[in-house]
């Protein structure tokens, strides 16, 4: 098990239950960061009482600043702040529960810092995988996956030999519109989107899930934290939630991880990790299980899958493009600024308009990123 943390974005939902699973593991709480939510990030400090904070919003830091002033904990702001939590000597793993872009430089910052990354930040290795992977390897930061369904194929593939992985089955619930056609989704809603049937999850990622970039996303994601080409991970559509992802091998033998699906398992294994520790989740009822059913992703009616899909191939800078154009575009639908399938619409449009570069560095990859935001606002904003 680690000994101190930092959660990066501690008043989301992994970040919330993050900090639940410390405390049942009794685990000290090293740094807390988080966007603006200081009501509730006040809370946290004075519980979990870490020595360091960070807020990202300029004013809502000094805000936080005075609210704690009766307290010894140190308070920072912006990217910098967040560079400071993520690489702070008193802790030794580095919880990225960030949603966004915006946890790419921390989660460098703290890979160069030698940290374990329990990594919930899709974005990271969506915009930065080639990068990020070479630097841990480099630097031998271990990265555990937060994700469900790459702690599931990393639980899967723990004891394995090189060679012996075939491929991945990445496994998604298929959303709330499942079997909806792409026509019928036009006047969808933010309160329908963000219903999800089996997770419960922070809104940008309740809406990607919808749409399926969710599983794009997680399919790149998956690319480089195995070390897979395209061609050896297949999405099934699995609607109960129950396997969390398998792993075929080379003989043919396919591996399951199954659960309930609680984010709360995957967050201790990624703090406990190599051991297992003794949990209040719920177990799973074989009696109540009645049938585990398994389909096609429709890619037709849910192209976002597709698009990241065709973006993983391309490689370079494609998904990240497509992530921050993505990230833009579902922020405006939640403010009910854009149509629910315009959201597709912007991504491919910003992938198409923008292109791809291979091999890039980070300044490229943040231009490419804020170039896509761009576009996505002079294009798609009435
Ligand atoms: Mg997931």
């Amino acid at each position: 098990m680690v000994n101190a943390i930092s959660v990066l974005g501690s008043t989301g939902s992994i970040g919330r239950q993050t900090l639940a699973a410390a405390e049942h593991l009794g685990l000290p709480v090293a740094a807390l960061t988080a966007g603006r939510k200081i009501d509730l990030l006040e809370e946290q400090a004075r519980r979990f009482k870490p020595t360091f904070v960070a807020v990202y919003d300029e004013q809502a830091a000094k805000d936080f600043k005075i609210a704690v002033a009766d307290t010894p904990i140190r308070v920072a702001s912006g990217m910098e702040g967040l560079i400071e939590a993520a690489t702070l000597a008193g802790s030794d793993c580095v919880v990225t529960a960030v949603s966004g872009s915006v946890g790419l430089r921390p989660t460098l910052a703290a890979i160069d810092a030698k940290k374990r990354i329990a990594l919930a930040n899709k974005e990271t290795l969506v915009c930065a995988g080639e990068l990020v992977m070479r630097r841990a390897k480099e630097t031998g930061a271990e990265i555990v996956p937060v994700d469900s369904e790459h702690s599931a194929i990393f639980q899967c593939l723990m004891g394995r030999g090189e060679g012996e992985l075939k491929k991945i089955l990445l496994t998604g619930s298929g959303g709330p519109f499942r079997g909806k056609k792409r026509e019928d989704l036009e006047d969808v809603t933010p309160e329908q989107a963000v219903r999800h049937p089996n997770w419960s999850m922070g809104a940008k990622i309740s809406v990607d899930s919808s749409t399926l970039m969710n599983k794009g996303l997680e399919f790149i994601e998956a690319m480089h934290l195995f070390a897979v080409r395209p061609e050896d991970i297949q999405v099934v559509i699995h609607p109960q939630s129950v396997i969390h992802s398998m792993v075929e091998l080379v003989d043919g033998t396919v591996i399951a991880q199954l659960g309930v699906p609680d984010m709360g398992l995957p967050i201790q294994l990624a703090l406990t990790y190599p051991e297992r520790r003794a949990s209040m989740f719920e177990r799973l009822d074989f009696w109540k299980l009645r049938d585990l059913s398994f389909e096609e992703p429709d890619l037709e009616n849910m192209p976002c899958l597709r698009l990241a899909m065709d973006c993983a191939k391309t490689g370079g800078t494609a998904p990240c493009v497509m992530s921050a154009a993505n990230e833009t575009a579902v922020h405006l639908f939640l403010q009910h600024r854009l149509g629910y399938n315009r959201i597709y619409d912007a991504a491919a449009g910003a992938v198409a308009a923008l292109g791809a570069v291979q091999h890039a560095d980070l300044d490229t990859i943040l231009a490419c990123d804020e170039a896509a935001r761009a576009y996505v606002r002079e294009n798609f904003i009435a």
